[in-house]
């Protein structure tokens, strides 16, 4: 498989914020955000081919009993399904990062799905493909039955809720696992568009997450 990175951090978002965890980064993704904050796994994918046990020792080499499965798009990765597995018979937490545009049987702790709105729609010559495959309910709908779950959407502007609300309608969500968590690899961009989306987060009955890791580190790889 071939893997932009595998690092030892924190989870920096979401419902297990703050829990240390390995870092599994696939490279290759299916879709192209405008936003994407890891190019490298996506419109400029890189990495190495490494084979299910060099991707396992890396793991067991960290304290830690989290891992996230992250990418690019894991789910399109070779193999994902059996390394999953041998993460699982490792007694191993597995969170997935997923869009969720496509379904595999992988084993997975919880699904966390970024369904992606026309916020990260491109301009160019890929923008007609990226919409087309962005918001794939029938997929959504199978993760979510399959798995514990959260949806976390990335958000620019408070219009943004226009497209979520009927989205969270036609997959039949459960509102307690939305997340609103704002767009951007800044500390003072994310704490500026945080300040208001708390608030349409409280209005509306969802989580908030920040990005914690950008605040502790910076837009670095590797953290
Ligand atoms: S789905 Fe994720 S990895 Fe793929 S282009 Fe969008 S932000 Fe980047």
């Amino acid at each position: 498989m071939k893997i932009a990175e595998i690092y030892f951090s924190i989870q920096g978002e979401g419902s297990l914020i703050g829990v240390p965890s390995v870092f599994v980064r696939t490279s290759g993704c299916n879709l192209r955000c405008s936003w994407c904050d890891t190019p490298y796994t996506s419109w400029q994918p890189e990495g190495d081919e490494l084979s299910l046990e060099e991707i396992l020792e890396q793991v067991g080499a960290h304290p830690a009993r989290h891992v996230v499965v992250t990418g690019g798009e894991p789910m399109i990765a070779p193999d994902i399904v059996a390394l999953t597995e041998q993460l699982r018979a490792r007694s191993l937490h597995i969170t997935i990062e997923t869009a969720g545009t496509v379904f595999v049987p992988v084993a997975c702790d919880l699904m966390s799905i970024s369904p992606k709105l026309s916020n990260s729609t491109p301009e160019g010559r890929l923008a007609l493909q990226h919409e087309r495959l962005r918001f794939q309910p029938d997929i959504l709908c199978r993760l979510m039955a399959a798995y514990p779950y959260q949806l976390k959407f990335v958000v620019v502007d408070s219009k943004d809720l226009d497209e979520i609300e009927p989205m969270l309608k036609r997959i039949q969500a459960d509102r307690s696992r939305v997340i609103l968590m704002p767009e951007g690899v800044e500390s003072e961009e994310l704490r500026e568009r945080g300040i208001w989306l708390a608030e349409i987060a409280k209005s509306h009955g969802f989580r908030f997450s920040p990005r914690l890791h950008v605040d502790l580190w910076g837009n670095r790889r590797g953290v």
